[in-house]
This record gives structure tokens, sequence and C-alpha cells, in this order.
């Protein structure tokens, strides 16, 4: 028998029928599948745990934050009350729920006192969200009628100690998978796993980042060398373009792994963008599906999609709040290690660099960052090149907010004549100015900047022109 990881997101778990639905799913695949569930916090919850905390610093008294721990309580309680008889089971997850908020109250309450939150605290404040979610699913399961135990990640998937974006330490989670996890399954066992979450080598609990699920699914697919990871949510599947901006958009049946890699890092909120990463080396196909429509086939990504896709573009994402640093000077010409100095200057700030774009002649250099790091990396880089500016080597650095990234993705870009022109021309159309473009370090994403005004423009007109008439 095959083994299945199943992730259910937020909203899969959201409501009293969306968990009923959830745990209908599971029974649903029991004779084909040996499964592993892993999910995340009930819908809006991880929000309004943030939400308690950032409370607890700002406001003056403490009803505040305590009206967002009431409301969190009451939502779990009604929800388990209403998805399970009176009973032993019933009891004791309300008062694991009791417990938790009780948690919260007490570290909220420091928090106010201190006036600031650390990002540690803030983990173990986010993870109570998956905590409670995946009792109340492993309680469900079992009242109707199916072995199925909670596990908290924590137990499982060691990471490093960057709170709030830990990175997992794969060998060390691998043998506390096969410790904990298989014989489990080998009984029949349901595991239900907390999304989301892990903990430090010493035990404190770590987050995977906004949306982390979607990675822990891939890790303990990983680690336990599943056949497939099934990915539930509340859409049918990766769609060409996000359905905010285009209603219309559809769903692509095959994606590659760099292709949905491209998609996830350039901003498509579907998937959290280091997905697909664990999947790769075991070369475990992952499925996007409907929570909410469960025949419905959704999208398969494998290492290598259809060939008759290649040379087409598949879907095009949008990434918001972005800026542009430009170093540049005519004296930078033929200087050794301006390069090497701009971007490790860069990296010292902990900004992360979308996109480079550097002229043939050297004479600038340019490159994107999420716009919270802008002011620092501009100070940290006119530091740095304190000199070359004096002597005017450097003529400026200088910065442009209010830039959108524009990504179109589809395998085979590289090698296949015209595509740019389509998708310039379809900008050109609509009269949207490109400020940069990139294309060519990955094999399948044709990357342009345009002004934040003009973004949602430029993904309707890409996705009209291009995607639906045929890239
Ligand atoms: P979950 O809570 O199940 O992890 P998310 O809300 O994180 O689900 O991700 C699904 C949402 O991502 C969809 O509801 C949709 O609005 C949004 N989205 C953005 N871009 C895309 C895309 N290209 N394909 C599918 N969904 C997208
Ligand atoms: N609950 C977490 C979040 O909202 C993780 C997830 O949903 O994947 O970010
Ligand atoms: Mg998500």
């Amino acid at each position: 028998m095959g083994t299945l990881v199943m992730k259910f997101g937020g909203t899969s778990v959201g409501s009293v029928d969306a968990i009923n639905q959830t745990a209908d799913i599971i029974l649903d695949s029991a004779k084909e599948w040996r499964r592993l569930v892993v999910v995340s916090a009930m819908n809006g919850v991880t929000d309004a745990l943030i939400d308690s905390a950032q409370t607890a610093v700002s406001s003056d008294d403490e009803l505040a934050f305590r009206a967002i721990i009431a409301g969190l309580h009451a939502k779990h309680h009604d929800t388990i009350g209403a998805l399970l008889p009176e009973g032993k089971d019933r009891e004791q997850l309300f008062s694991t729920v009791q417990g938790l908020m009780d948690e919260l109250g007490a570290l909220c309450h420091s928090i106010h006192i201190l006036g600031e939150i650390t990002p540690r605290a803030m983990d173990t404040i986010t993870s109570m969200g998956e905590r409670m979610s995946a009792r109340t699913l492993a309680a469900v399961l079992r009242h109707k009628g199916t072995k199925s135990q909670s596990i908290d990640a924590t137990q499982l998937i060691v990471t490093d100690d960057k709170y709030q974006n830990a990175a997992p330490l794969m060998e060390k989670t691998l043998a506390r998978i096969q410790e904990r996890l298989v014989s489990a399954l080998d009984a029949g066992v349901i595991p239900i796993v907390t999304g989301f979450i892990g903990a430090t080598e010493e035990g404190v609990t770590t987050t995977l980042g906004r949306g982390g699920t979607d990675y822990s699914a891939a890790i303990l697919g990983s680690c336990l060398d599943a056949d497939e990871v099934w990915n539930w949510k509340e859409v049918d599947g990766v769609l060409t373009t996000d359905p905010r901006i285009v209603p219309d958009a559809q769903v692509i049946p095959e994606l590659s792994y760099s292709e949905m890699g491209e998609l996830s890092y350039f901003g498509a909120k579907v998937l959290h963008p280091k997905t697909v990463l664990p999947l790769i080396q075991h070369n475990i196909p992952l499925r996007v599906k409907n929570t909410f429509n469960p025949t419905y086939p959704g999208t398969r990504i494998v290492r290598e999609a259809a060939d008759e896709a290649r040379g087409k573009i598949k879907a095009v994402t949008a990434i918001k709040g972005m800026s542009m640093v430009i170093v540049e000077g005519r004296g930078m010409i033929g200087v050794p290690g301006i390069a090497a100095r701009t971007f490790s200057t860069v990296a010292g700030q902990g900004a992360n660099v979308l996109m480079i774009i550097q002229a043939s002649s050297e004479q600038s250099i340019c490159f994107l960052i999420p716009t919270q790091t802008v002011s620092a990396v501009v100070k940290a880089l006119e530091e740095e090149m304190e000199r070359e500016l004096a002597r005017r080597d450097i003529d400026r650095i200088s910065s442009r907010d209010n830039v959108v990234i524009v990504t179109a993705v589809g395998a085979g870009l590289r090698d296949t004549p015209g595509i740019s022109a389509k998708v310039f021309g379809a900008l050109g159309q609509a009269d949207i100015n490109v400020v940069a473009i990139a294309q060519g370090s990955s094999e399948c994403g044709l990357s342009l900047v345009v002004a934040a005004a003009d973004a949602v423009d430029a993904v309707r007109q890409i996705h009209s022109q291009v995607i639906v008439n045929g890239g």
C-alpha cells in the first residue's frame, strides 16, 4: 500500500461543515493509501493570534487583547461542541483549548507589561492554532470510527532557531519521523500532524513562515519517502493567475517542480515558496486539490511536465511591495569587487534579493528587494561605498519604491523564439511601461518590473493576450 501525505489548509478546517468534509475525504481514501495528515489552523486563527500579541504590545489596557482571546476561545469551543457529542473526547478537547487560551492570556499579559514581543514568543503564540485544529480533527476522525491521533510537529520537525522563518534540519527530522511516526502508520493509525510548526533541538517551538503548512507536508512526505503529497485547498488547483485579480483564471493540469517553484517564489500565494524543495530529491508528485470539489483532478506537480506545453506561458504572477536599488557611476567600470561588496552588504542587512540586473558596461547594478528593507540597505551601501562615492567612482546609490515584479512562467521560455515579443506586445498595447527585465537565469521565468499602479493591468494583459490566446 502506498503512502500518501494529505495537507488540509485553513479553509478546509475553517468551519464545522468544512471539518466534516475534510474528515470524509480522509476516510474515503482508506482502501488505497496509508495516510498521514497535516493541518493548518482554522481560517483566520493565525492572524488573530498575531493580533492578540500585537494588541498586547500596543494597547493601554488588557481588555483589548483579552477580547481577541475570548473570540478565539469561543470559535474553537463552539466548533468542537458542534462536531462531537458529549463525552470524554469532547471534555478533553475543551480543556486543552482552555489550557492553551489561558497560556495565551498569560503570555499576552507579560508582553503587555514588557511592551515588546520577541520572535521566539511570537512563534509560541502562533503555534497554538495548529495545536487546536490537529486535536480537533483527530477527535472527529475517532468519532467517525477510525483510529487517529494528533501529534505536534514540535516532536517531529527539528529546525534551526531562526524564529518565524525556521529551516528544517532534515537528517534529525528524518530520524525523529522514523522513530515516532512509522510504527503508528503501520498500525493503521492516522496521525494528524500540526502544520507550520517545528522545534529547535532544545525543544523550543519555531514556525516555518506564514503559509508554512504546505512546506510541513512536503518535509514529512520527503522523510517518509511518500508516494504522493496532496494539498487540499479551496481552489480547484493552481490557477493561471491569482483569481482575485482575474476571476476566470483557469486550472493548470500539470506543472513541473521548477515552474511551481518559480510561481510561488514570485508571489503566487497558492503554495509556500519552499514547498517543492523537499519533494524534488525523492521525485514525489504533489497534487493541489479542492476540498469542496474532491472528484476534480486538480493540478499535478511533477519533475517534468508534458512536452506539448513547452514554450508556452502557463501562468503569470506578481509580487508587490518591492523597491529597486540602483548603484551607478562611470568609475565603476573595471573596479573589481563592486558587485561582490554590494551584495554582501545587502546580505548583511538580511534583505532578500529577488531580481538582479546589471548593464553590460558595468556602469550600474540594479536589484530588487522588499520595501521594508530598503532604507537600511541604502544606508549600509552608502557607508560601505563611502570612499567610492567621495572619489565619484560611484555617482549615486538611489532607490525607487512602489514597484512590482511580474513573472510569466512556463518551461522552455529560454529557447522558444517570440515569447518575450508576445509579452511586451501585450504590455505595449495597454501603454504599460516596463522599468526593468530579467530572463534567462531561470529556464522557466520571464520577470519584469512595472510601477505598482500598472501591476494589475500588466497581469490582466499578459493573462488575456498571452495565456488565454495561446502563448
Ligand atoms: P490554504 O489555506 O489552503 O493553504 P491559501 O489561502 O494559502 O490556502 O492558498 C489558496 C489561495 O491562493 C486561493 O484561495 C487563491 O485566492 C490564492 N491564489 C493566488 N494565486 C493563485 C494561483 N495562481 N492559483 C491558485 N490560487 C491562487
Ligand atoms: N496557519 C499558518 C498561517 O496562517 C500556516 C498555514 O496556514 O499554512 O500562516
Ligand atoms: Mg496557505
